[in-house]
């Protein structure tokens, strides 16, 4: 069995585990690809939990991109002050009136022009692509690479998102008519068991298959 296979393998056992086991968060119950293309922004250094609480002020506000065009710096800042970050406001406008200007108001569904957007990098990028237009598209971040060091024993470092063994294993992972499922399962997956700190391997339903080198070689030392 090869890297590939096995990547394979642990995507079916995590979407599996996901069915039971993911997070109920607000923005992943709508197919609204300017509330997805919000949420991934807020998300970025942001854990969940913690826009999971402003979410809906955020969206009840600015129902629709034209609203958050014109909000007021002040009204924004106050929604999104538990999320800490001010600066995120300012982008969050400045995103809204950009996609208003050169897209006409709609979200696109191309990658390098989702990449034009200001504040839209690859991984927010690629997580709109998956999750509100369902195209097949590899994402990455420090939870995908920390979890395929742990699995496949590589040593890739986790700031590196551009690392090309890495975008390949995403590649293979992602490629699934189903991959925004399967963007919400590695994610919830990393932050409940395949944790940075202590991951849970007792519990872990990839240890169950003898998949996980990380895993193997602790159980030897
Ligand atoms: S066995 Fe441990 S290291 Fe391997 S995927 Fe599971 S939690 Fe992560």
């Amino acid at each position: 069995m090869d890297d590939y296979d096995i990547v394979d393998i642990f995507s079916s056992i995590i979407y599996s585990w996901y069915l039971e086991n993911g997070r109920k968060l607000n923005w992943r119950e709508t197919d609204n690809p300017y509330f997805i293309l919000m949420a991934e922004m807020m998300l970025t250094r942001t854990r969940a939990e913690h826009v999971n609480r402003v979410y809906k002020k955020f969206i009840t506000t600015y129902s629709n991109i034209k609203l958050l065009s014109k909000a007021n710096i002040k009204e924004l800042e106050e929604i999104l002050r538990p999320l800490g970050l001010k600066s995120r406001c300012k982008m969050l406008i400045k995103a809204a009136n950009f996609i208003i200007d050169k897209y006409n108001g709609v979200i696109p569904q191309d990658k390098d022009e989702l990449l034009s957007i200001p504040g839209v990098g690859n991984y927010v990028a690629g997580m709109v692509m998956n999750c509100a237009f369902h195209k097949r598209e590899y994402v990455v971040d420090t939870n995908i690479i920390r979890i395929f060091n742990r699995l496949l024993n590589l040593n890739i470092n986790t700031d590196n998102i551009k690392d090309k063994e890495i975008i390949k294993y995403s590649s293979v992972y992602f490629d699934t008519e189903n991959s925004r499922e399967y963007a919400y399962a590695i994610l919830d997956f990393g932050s409940a068991i395949c944790k940075s700190i202590k991951p849970l391997c007792n519990i872990c339903i990839v240890n169950r298959y003898r998949l996980c080198e990380f895993s193997i070689r602790d159980n030897k030392e």
